[in-house]
């Protein structure tokens, strides 16, 4: 069988056709951009940016290219080389899996050498699909696409489109929903999701991979190489790269857009900025009902009689005793969706850190808001409390973050088995989804939520033992929490069929981006590998060589926090964000938990400052890193287009605008010419298995 595929020969042709450029580029400028008509769409000074007639391609991109010739590159056996190679395309073909039938999003470049290779297995009628596709089909949908440069003001925001109500029965199969189209149960629409005994058959499969000597060692080498290859990167072409920074008007590190892609809302403003508000509040509402003790009604004034406070005597160190997660009235009061003012304050908090965004306008963040599974109307009064404070803000988008602490509900007897948090989490979902008109609320709120979050402690202790032989949600009725597989599992099969039943609804869908590989079993990082669409920390992945070089091949984005790292699990000048950067990974710079970590009012300025200084960073590196932030989060189709360039989720230059982005052409350029190199190294040896065996 051949598989000289109209896509797989062009990446080899190109690639000749970039070393013969190589020669030329020594000597030339980089090219002035042609003057031409401004783009149509944007009129805000912040796009206003030329097109060129003729589209360039990333081998006119002139460069001093790093390239290693030879016929075999890769500096192992033959033999190891072809069975790394099996296993990894193995590897991808699964994570294209899950994406696919999750409506989750796949690179297109990793995509295209998958579509080479033949499809023998269960894969076999499903297209690959790819991040392109998935976003087109996503820009129909959510009324916010509709309106992405005009800032939505709040009121405006809730008015979204109500679609017709359906009768459709819903039922939990196994610890996932399924939908019937009758009382009785008989037809169902038929969503797809990996059973439980497949999942663990993948799971299986990916932790002997990870474990496998030769490759571990040839992943472990190919690492090595891209970071060789981005030093002599830097060092043959910084001042290039600087270069065309320079040359962009307008445009500079300030003013490109970022995304703070984890930041709990709960501690999404600083210490002084929380003090301040206190201060405020007991100033002006000293005698309002804001909780109530034993049976009593509490006012503000009492509440800091009952802490032996005044306003003179709050700073920000005793804050941080009083604010403290545990023990603490103050959280109660100032930090909850859900107390006796139904969060009044806590919404009037988060509108003044919402505010601080506006004004900034380049800095967006993805707030995490708790669901924890406690009761079924936990969906709705959080829905509520967005839209009775009006609680919107163009530069934030709502995630959901689902603690994993059934054993606490458990042992205070809320609770008798593991489905009644399945049940509390994703019943009204589901209802809300068939029935938007019974739940107005939630369905409004709904549309500005991206997706779902994992949260807990990843370094406690769990139970490893995770087989076929696993209770099912509704016989898990021990005193112990289920693993974090388990969680995860359920969360990504309910989100699976819900996201089906969603876009069938004509409705905006979700995506899994847990906390994962901040610390603990390094199987947490198997399974972000193959449910989540991204993911928050991946410290770990520095230990575990295979799975590191996969998050690269697949693009994973990973939302990296530094500072946070340093104060509970890694030293900052240990962490490995230069590495992963060095290397090609898709990482964004995130500030996790402000109230505890920044100082300023800009805590993800304050970030990147810190990485920079400490890292080093170039001006290219940081509006990288932006760019990645921009590119992962889950802001829509059209707003990523206003804020990366209409083509944005194209390969190589062609997706790179740099008068929005203010990344060099030539960094783009050779981060997918490394790609591609990377590719075609694994799959061209497995093409030459297939010859031989054919033979
Ligand atoms: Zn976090």
């Amino acid at each position: 069988m051949s598989f000289a595929d109209d896509s797989y020969s062009f990446c080899r042709h190109y690639e000749y056709e970039t070393r013969s450029e190589q020669w030329q580029s020594i000597c030339q400028k980089p090219a002035p951009p042609t003057p031409a008509s401004p783009r149509a769409s944007s009129s805000d000074s912040d796009g206003g940016a030329p097109t060129t007639s003729t589209r360039l391609t990333d081998a006119d991109i002139n460069f001093q290219r790093v390239s290693v010739s030879g016929e075999d590159t890769s500096g192992v056996p033959l033999e190891d080389l072809e069975r790394a190679s099996t296993l990894l395309i193995e590897a991808l073909k699964l994570r294209s899996h899950y994406m696919e039938i999750s409506d989750q999003s796949f690179p297109t470049t990793t995509a295209r050498f998958l579509k080479t290779v033949r499809l023998k297995d269960r894969y076999d009628n499903l297209p690959v699909r790819t991040v392109s596709e998935i976003i087109r089909k996503q820009s129909m949908v959510s009324f916010t696409d509709m309106h992405p440069t005009s800032s939505l003001k709040a009121p405006h925001a809730w008015d979204v489109e109500f679609v017709p109500d359906e009768s459709y029965i819903i039922k939990p199969v196994n610890g996932v929903f399924h939908i019937y189209k009758d009382e009785a149960l008989t037809s169902e629409l038929n969503f797809t999701y990996p059973d439980m005994s497949q999942f663990v058959n993948d799971m299986q499969v990916m932790c002997n991979m990870i474990a496998d000597g030769p490759l571990k060692s040839f992943c472990y080498r190919r690492l090595c190489y891209l970071s060789s290859k981005y030093q002599m990167h830097v060092l043959l072409n910084e001042l290039r790269e600087l270069a065309a920074q320079k040359a962009v008007p307008h445009r500079d590190f300030y003013n490109t857009r970022k995304v703070d892609t984890h930041i709990h809302a709960a501690s999404c403003m600083n210490q002084k900025h929380l003090l301040r508000f206190i201060k405020k509040t007991l100033k002006n509402n000293a005698s309002e009902v804001v909780t109530h003790t034993n049976g009593q009604p509490m006012t503000l004034a009492q509440v800091f009689q009952s802490m032996n406070l005044t306003t003179y005597d709050l700073t920000v160190d005793m804050l941080d005793v009083h604010a403290d997660r545990n023990n603490s009235r103050l959280r109660e009061v100032f930090l909850k969706t859900d107390n006796y003012l139904n969060g009044k304050y806590f919404a009037q908090i988060i509108k003044e850190v919402a505010f601080d965004l506006e004004e900034s306008k380049y800095q967006n963040a993805e707030l995490r808001l708790s669901i924890y599974g406690k009761s079924p109307d936990e969906w709705n009064k959080l829905a509520k409390w967005a839209i009775d404070n009006n609680v919107y803000s163009s530069n934030i988008r709502w995630l959901i973050q689902i603690p994993r602490l059934f054993d606490i509900f458990k042992s205070n007897k809320m609770m008798t088995s593991f489905q009644q948090i399945i049940d509390n989490i994703f019943l009204p979902l589901f209802e809300a989804t068939n029935k938007p008109s019974e739940n107005p609320n939630l369905h409004r709120f709904l549309t500005y939520v991206i997706g779902f979050d994992s949260v807990d402690d990843e370094s406690k202790p769990e139970n490893p033992l995770f087989d076929n032989d696993v209770p099912r949600p509704e016989e898990w009725t021990y005193e112990e929490n289920p693993p974090y597989a388990y969680y995860i599992y359920y969360m990504y099969a309910n989100m699976t069929v819900l996201n089906k039943f969603r876009q069938m609804r004509g409705l905006n869908t979700f995506v899994l981006r847990p906390h994962c590989g901040e610390a603990g079993p390094v199987q947490h990082l198997v399974c972000g590998y193959l449910m989540a669409e991204n993911i928050s920390h991946g410290l770990l992945l520095r230990k575990v060589p295979v799975l590191q070089y996969l998050y690269y091949l697949t693009q994973i984005g990973i939302a990296m926090s530094p500072l946070s790292n340093n104060s509970l699990f890694l030293n900052y000048h240990r962490n490995p964000l230069p590495e992963y950067l060095a290397r090609g990974l898709i990482i964004s710079l995130s500030t996790d938990d402000p109230l505890q970590f920044h100082f300023t009012k800009e805590p993800l300025m304050e970030e990147y400052s810190i990485a920079a200084q400490v890292w080093k960073l170039s001006s290219c590196d940081m509006c990288e890193l932006a760019r990645n932030s921009v590119i992962m989060s889950g802001f829509s189709h059209n707003i990523k287009q206003q804020w990366l360039g209409p083509n944005y989720f194209e390969d190589g230059i062609s997706g790179n605008d740099i008068t929005r982005t203010n990344v060099p052409e030539i960094r783009v350029a050779y981060r997918y010419e490394t790609l591609l190199d990377e590719l075609s190294n694994i799959f061209n040896v497995n093409q030459k298995c297939h010859v031989k065996e054919n033979e």
